[in-house]
């Protein structure tokens, strides 16, 4: 039989419906959430990335700005533009669109965003956070993983999760939320000798390698959740995930397609953080 597709543009509908309705009751009471945008360069798919994310924030009433630099800025420059951002009370969230250029150290940029305005939860002290289980901003695609499953009533809790894939965005936060949820988690990488051992022994998998279809059918456990982070793009032009989506959609329980599944969540989550920020910024102005 075949699985139950996940489908992350409804469920990414169904989260920026309530999103709206929150913005709506912020604008209210005279607050209108915002977000800035630190772009350094001109990657082009950095600048689709930013331009969804602008589009987003128009549609669910989040006022966006973007703060491009030329690929020659300084760091210096870059965090003058961050200090003043961090003062503005008209911007509750800040991002700095990554990559950034080589002369640049990401990690001293990221950490000079206030930990309050860190929608992207890449700040040392969020991913601190996350680590201990006092998650302030969570980094947002594997966010987006999680209330997936949550919406689809899928259990986390005692399940085997197996991560493919340790970045700092997505592998390592991915694995300390499901270990969060009660999941028992492995986490395998490129370094991981027989990954098929490991993955088909997974209740939930998730994989996010940038690998095109590299799991395949048989590296999966009947009846499993299959989560395809992956984003690659064919010679032929056409997108596909990191997992082999026809063949193994027959024999999985649920599954998420590429494009249409994680993608959407992604941006949603960004969205979903910067109202979260701008409630918290109500909240303790009133409580002051
Ligand atoms: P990175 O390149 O930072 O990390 C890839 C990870 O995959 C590494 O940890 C690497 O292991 C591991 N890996 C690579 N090859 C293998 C292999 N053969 N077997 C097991 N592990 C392997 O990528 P990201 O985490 O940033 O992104 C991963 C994918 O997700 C990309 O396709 C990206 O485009 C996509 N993505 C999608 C998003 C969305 O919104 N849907 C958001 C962010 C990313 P090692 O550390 O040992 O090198």
């Amino acid at each position: 039989m075949s699985a139950q597709i996940i489908d992350g543009k409804q469920v990414a509908s169904n989260v920026r419906a309530e999103l709206k309705q929150r913005a709506a009751k912020l604008l209210e009471q005279g607050i209108r959430p915002g977000l800035a945008v630190i772009m350094v360069g001109d990657d082009s798919a950095s600048e689709i990335y930013v331009r969804n994310k602008i589009k987003a924030c128009g549609e669910i009433g989040i006022h966006s700005e973007v703060h491009h630099f030329s690929g020659s800025a300084t760091q210096e420059e870059v965090l003058n533009c961050i200090r003043a951002l961090n003062q503005n009370k008209h911007v509750h969230g800040i991002l700095v669109q990554l990559p950034l250029p080589p002369h640049f150290e990401n990690n001293s940029v990221i950490t000079s965003i206030a930990i309050e305005k860190d929608v992207d939860g890449f700040h040392l002290y969020n991913v601190g956070a996350l680590v201990t289980g006092n998650t302030n901003f969570a980094p947002c695609t594997p966010s987006g993983v999680m209330v997936m499953l949550e919406q689809h009533h899928i259990a986390v809790e005692g399940m085997h999760a197996v991560v493919v894939g340790r970045s700092n965005i997505v592998g390592k936060p991915m694995a300390m939320m499901l270990l969060g949820q009660g999941a028992t988690v492995t986490i395998c990488t490129s370094r991981t000798k027989d990954l098929a051992q490991f993955t088909r022994s997974a209740d939930i998998l998730v994989v996010a390698t940038g690998r095109p279809k590299m799991i395949t059918a048989g590296m999966v456990k009947p009846g499993a959740v299959v989560v395809d982070v992956g984003i690659n793009r064919l010679p032929d032009g056409r997108l596909c995930g990191d997992v082999e989506y026809d063949t193994v959609k027959e024999v999985v329980g649920y599954i998420t397609p590429v494009p249409g599944g994680v993608g959407p969540m992604t941006i949603t989550m960004l969205l979903s953080n910067t109202i979260l920020a701008a409630e918290r910024a109500k909240y303790s102005k009133h409580s002051k």
